[in-house]
């Protein structure tokens, strides 16, 4: 009996992935997707590699979205061929990628990329590719079998193939089963996959968030304790997966989960701080509205710019330091620049923020305090700035959120709609006699609100 059990326990799928286990097949009658929904293109790619005698799946994200009736963002292919066997089957194909090679088969626009089923880690000498003290998997390079590719996948609904010999689904591990529970859950023990690659807990996030589906208990208790794994994790990595998190159109979710299992933290360990305040008890609301923002223009079909979404998650941190230098006596203006550069420099170790990115981001910053400068030539100097509406779209959050008075917001919102008239009368200065002076207490005045 104890051996019986040790088989049963051995046939089990989820028990590890050095167990040859038999996947679940969905045939053609048991699930919903059908070719019309899969890329023409995908479809040529995956009808090539079979007539050629390989193996051709469509694997991950494409799988558990058709099957979940959803619009899949790409489609990607894996297969027994070899990178070079792939490369000699289509014209139009790219190897990349020098650790682990990957072809793109190019049709205009669309790129197919097909991968050869993966293994696990490598074991080097016995001993898996693991970092010492964090568990982090170092090299993930080494050909496998389909079931290995399968294991090596981070959550269980991400792991189904489409195999395009009979159409049926291909489940080894139990995948099916939690996409119909709409239930998100890690392949493997949670806490050795989080260990392995912590970007997985911020994976977690985005998927709970994007299909709407419960974490598995096991895989959200331990998330807390290990968020502060993130810091590991190479800041450029973690830049490409924050505008993932962000830039799907359900910011606002995204945010309140990540603040509310500590993962914020380890990204933006200063604006998580900033907002641990609540000046005069009321708690900041500014990035929430920009997330909001952010959110309903994504929802309409608008572009949003990184950017933006970078000075919005960064401002309160700037904010805050620009006030702790003025209180030490610096010039408004100089504080917000100091505090600008401050803040960049220290959010550069966590999250690298590209150049091209946080250029326009202080921009937008440091044209905050001109929006209180409105006489004479000023405005409509500010208003033909190239980064004006960026700007004018910032001051209107910070509005919103009353760090700004609404009067400030709408008299831009007038002047730029104004005619030259207008504008000239909104402009002008109060009285000629007094200009001097006016313009030089103005000047005083505009010493700003950051
Ligand atoms: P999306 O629709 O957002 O693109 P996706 O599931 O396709 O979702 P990708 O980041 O494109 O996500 O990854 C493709 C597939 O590669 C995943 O479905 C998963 O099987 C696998 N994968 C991606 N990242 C990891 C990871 N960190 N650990 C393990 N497997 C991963
Ligand atoms: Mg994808």
């Amino acid at each position: 009996m104890p051996i019986l059990n040790l088989v049963k326990k051995l046939l089990k799928p989820g028990f590890g992935p050095d167990r040859k286990v038999q996947p679940r097949i969905y045939p053609r009658s048991e699930h919903p997707i059908s070719r019309a929904q899969i890329s023409p293109n995908a479809l040529k790619v995956l009808y090539r590699l079979h007539k050629a005698g390989f193996r051709a799946c469509l694997v991950g994200g494409c799988v558990r979205d058709l099957l979940l009736g959803r619009e899949p963002k790409d489609f990607d292919v894996a297969t027994d061929a070899h990178p070079e066997q792939v490369r000699r089957l289509f014209r139009n194909c790219r190897l990349i990628g020098r650790r682990f090679r990957l072809a793109h088969v190019c049709f205009g626009r669309e790129i197919i990329e097909v991968a050869t089923f993966r293994a696990a880690a490598p074991k080097a000498g016995g001993d898996w590719a693991l970092e010492a003290t964090t568990g982090r998997v170092l090299r993930d390079n080494v050909y496998g079998t389909i079931e290995e590719d399968a294991w090596r996948r981070d959550f269980t609904v991400n792991a189904l193939y489409y195999d395009i010999a009979d159409f049926s689904v291909v489940d080894y591990v139990g995948g099916m089963e939690d996409l119909r529970r709409g239930v998100l859950r890690l392949i493997g023990d949670p806490e050795v996959r989080y260990r392995e690659d912590p970007v997985r807990m911020l994976r977690a996030v985005r998927f709970m968030t994007k299909l709407g589906f419960t974490l598995d208990p096991a895989c959200e208790a331990p998330l807390s304790r290990l968020a502060p794994l993130l810091e590991d994790v190479p800041p450029a990595r973690l830049y490409d997966e924050v505008l993932k998190l962000f830039l799907a159109g359900y910011g606002v979710q995204v945010f309140e989960s990540l603040r509310h299992y500590g993962l914020f933290r380890s990204l933006f360990p200063l604006t998580d701080h900033a907002l641990a305040r609540e000046p005069d008890g009321f708690p900041l609301v500014f990035l929430a509205k920009a997330l909001e923002n952010t959110d309903r223009r994504l929802q309409e079909g608008k572009a949003v710019a990184p950017y933006f979404l970078f000075a919005a998650l960064l401002w309160e941190p700037v904010r805050l330091e620009a006030r702790k230098r003025q209180a030490q006596g610096v010039a408004p203006v100089m504080a917000l620049q100091e505090a600008a550069c401050e803040v960049i420099t220290r959010q550069l170790e966590h999250v690298a923020i590209p150049r091209r990115i946080s250029l326009p981001m202080r921009e937008v910053w440091l044209l905050q305090p001109r929006f209180e400068r409105r006489q004479g030539g000023r405005a409509f100097k500010l208003l033909s700035h190239p980064r004006f509406r960026a700007g004018y779209d910032f001051l209107l959050l910070r509005s919103e959120s009353g760090e700004v008075d609404a009067e400030l917001a709408e008299w831009w919102t007038r002047f730029q709609h104004a005619d030259e008239a207008t504008r000239r009368k909104m402009t002008a200065a109060p009285g000629r006699g007094r200009r001097r002076r006016s313009r030089r207490r103005g000047r005083k005045r505009e010493q700003t609100s950051t």
